[in-house]
C-alpha cells in the first residue's frame, strides 16, 4: 500500500478522541515503547468485534491500554475484556486510562507472563483474541487461541509484516521466525480462514472454523 493510500485511510478513519490522544502523548513522554496500534487499526479492531457481536475478548500485550480501550468500546455494557501484560508499570498505566475511559467494569488487566496466565483461562470461551506481544512464542499463542476462541470467533495478530522482516529471506531472528510461523499457520491451518490486512505493520486476521 502506498504512503498516500495509508495517509488517506488514516485521515478518514484514524481520528483519536481526547482520551486516546492524551494516552498516546503521556506514553511517549514517559518512555513507554512507541508501539501502540495506530488509530485506524483501532478502528479495524472495532469493526471486527462489532461484526461478530463480540462480548468476551482476550488480549495478549496490554502496553498502555490503547488497544484495550479501542476494543472495549466495541463491546456491549456487560462485555468483558481480559488483557495480559508482563510489565507491572505498563499495567498500572493502562488501568489508569481504562478508569478514565469509564471502562473499568469491562476491562481487567492481568499481570504475568502470557504463557503462565493463559493456562488459567483454559475452559473459558472468548469471541476474539488479539495478540500483540512478544513474537518468539507466537506459534504457541496461536495454539492457545484455537483452544480459547469459539467457532466463528476471531484470532487477530498485530505486526504481521514485522517491519518487512518477514519477507527478508536472510533474517533468521527468533522473533521474525515467530511471526513467519504464526502467519504461515493463519494462512494454512485448516482450523482457520485467515488473511493479512496491510495496515502500516500488517494485521493478521483469522476466523476459527
Ligand atoms: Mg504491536
Amino acid at each position: 500500500m502506498s504512503d498516500r493510500a495509508g495517509d488517506y485511510i488514516a485521515g478518514l478513519f484514524g481520528a483519536e478522541d481526547e482520551l486516546l490522544a492524551s494516552l498516546r502523548e503521556e506514553a511517549d513522554r514517559t518512555g513507554l515503547p512507541p508501539i501502540a496500534i495506530s488509530a485506524d487499526e483501532g478502528r479495524l479492531l472495532q469493526v471486527l468485534l462489532t461484526a461478530i457481536g463480540a462480548r468476551r475478548v482476550l488480549e495478549v500485550g496490554t502496553l498502555g491500554g490503547y488497544s484495550a480501550i479501542c476494543m472495549a468500546r466495541a463491546l456491549p455494557a456487560e462485555g468483558e475484556l481480559i488483557s495480559i501484560d508482563i510489565n507491572e508499570q505498563h499495567a498500572a498505566f493502562a488501568r489508569r486510562y481504562i478508569e478514565r475511559a469509564a471502562l473499568r467494569s469491562r476491562v481487567e488487566v492481568r499481570v504475568g507472563r502470557a504463557l503462565d496466565v493463559l493456562p488459567s483461562l483454559d475452559g473459558h470461551r472468548f469471541d476474539a483474541m488479539f495478540i500483540d506481544a512478544d513474537k518468539e512464542p507466537l506459534p504457541t499463542y496461536f495454539e492457545w487461541a484455537l483452544r480459547l476462541v469459539r467457532s466463528g470467533g476471531l484470532i487477530i495478530g498485530d505486526n504481521a509484516l514485522w517491519g518487512g522482516r518477514v519477507y527478508e529471506a536472510d533474517d533468521n531472528d527468533e522473533r521474525t521466525r515467530g511471526v513467519r510461523e504464526f502467519n504461515r499457520r493463519m494462512a494454512s491451518d485448516p482450523r482457520v480462514t485467515g488473511i493479512i490486512v496491510p495496515t502500516h505493520d500488517g494485521v493478521a486476521i483469522a476466523v476459527v472454523r
